[in-house]
């Protein structure tokens, strides 16, 4: 029997175990799902092309392949030839973007993702009572810009905690705070927490505004952080809920986090000594991108994934009304054609 030299490091060290943990819930949300689906079968029914005003969901990939298939990303209605077929985005748009489109005769298929939809009923019901709205959210964001053209004069944008000093509001016995739906939970907690020591009459939403999908994933990576090396999480830098995915991770315990598009995008030295990579991707990413990195990662050692299950999520959104109503006098038409022919062989 051989004795392990123990002056010779090589020898004693232990061998490095390289393994992933792998977040549950990941990837599509049931907006994005829902979202992706109505341009799909927009484009199977009227064909292309299908006017979509700006990104669908905020992910290269899904774009280029709707790309592809005949959508028509514009970033304005104005662009949009009159009488066309235009998809609004699952991130909303504001009251006047209907108003445009019905100037142009447009045919509008609103894929706003109806928790979204939600929050812009909150604006419209609070703006009614009156109040002063603290709209906590990314400005610019396309949904932060479509909740606040609910009613513009109402609504104050919260960037960030630090943001706080400068809001001014009317009547501090009348606020209340909203948020965009994909923010990092914890950096929201603290503005509300600041905005509450100004504001001490400030009013909660009426229920989360932050979505479940944002929290679910945030959860799962709080969940795994303190563990991995590396997280890697697959988005696109203008998704707001994978660009949270990694600040979450770095503030929980990873020790380095990615934003990656694609697997070719992670460089070999990301993995120099590490161990244990987490992997996760934002809610607007198809899971063939996550599939794609698993198998980078597989092919440099680390093959045994580890799932770390956070959540389960089983939601579904019915299609947009318009669209379903179309489909159905669709399969309705071919139907009575079926009769028509099966009638007329006798
Ligand atoms: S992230 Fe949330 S709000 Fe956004 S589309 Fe998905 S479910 Fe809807």
């Amino acid at each position: 029997m051989t004795t392990p030299n123990i002056s010779d490091p090589q020898q004693v060290e232990p061998t490095p175990t390289k393994r992933v943990l792998l977040a549950a819930p990941r990837g599509y949300c049931a907006g994005v799902d829902r979202a992706v689906v109505t341009v799909e079968k927009a484009l199977e029914l009227y064909g292309p092309p299908v006017y979509v005003r700006k990104e669908i969901v905020h992910n290269k990939h899904v774009v280029e392949t709707l790309r592809r298939r005949g959508a028509v990303f514009v970033d304005e209605t104005d662009e949009v030839p009159e009488g066309a077929t235009v998809v609004f985005s699952a991130h909303g748009v504001a009251p006047i973007v209907h108003e445009e489109a019905s100037a142009l005769s447009l045919k509008t298929i609103d894929a706003t993702c109806p928790l979204v939809t939600k929050v812009h009923r909150e604006a419209r019901r609070f703006a009614s009572d009156d109040y002063d709205i603290l709209l906590i959210g990314h400005e610019g964001h396309e949904e932060v810009v479509g909740t606040s053209g609910e009613a513009p004069e109402h609504i104050t944008i919260v960037d960030s905690p630090d943001d706080v000093a400068n809001v001014e509001v009317r009547d501090p016995s009348k606020v209340v705070w909203l948020s965009q739906t994909t923010l990092s939970v914890d950096e929201t907690m603290e503005t509300v927490r600041r905005l509450r020591e100004k504001f001490p009459q400030l009013i909660d939403p009426p229920s989360d505004d932050i979505c479940y999908a944002t929290q679910n994933r945030q959860l799962a990576v709080k969940q795994m952080a303190a563990d991995t090396d590396l997280m890697i999480v697959v988005g696109s830098r203008n998704s707001s809920n994978s660009v949270r995915l990694v600040e979450v991770a770095l503030e929980h315990g990873a020790r380095a986090g990615h934003l990656v598009d694609f697997a070719d995008e992670i460089e070999e030295s990301w993995l120099d000594g590490v161990e244990t990579v987490g992997v996760t991707s934002g809610a607007s990413v198809p899971e063939v991108l996550v599939r794609d990195v698993l198998d980078y990662l597989a092919s440099r050692g680390y093959q045994d994934v580890q799932p770390v299950v956070a959540a389960e999520e089983s939601l579904l959104f019915a299609l947009p009304n318009e669209l379903r109503r179309d489909l159905k006098a669709r399969s309705g038409a071919e139907a009575s054609k079926v009769r028509h022919d099966a009638g007329s062989l006798h």
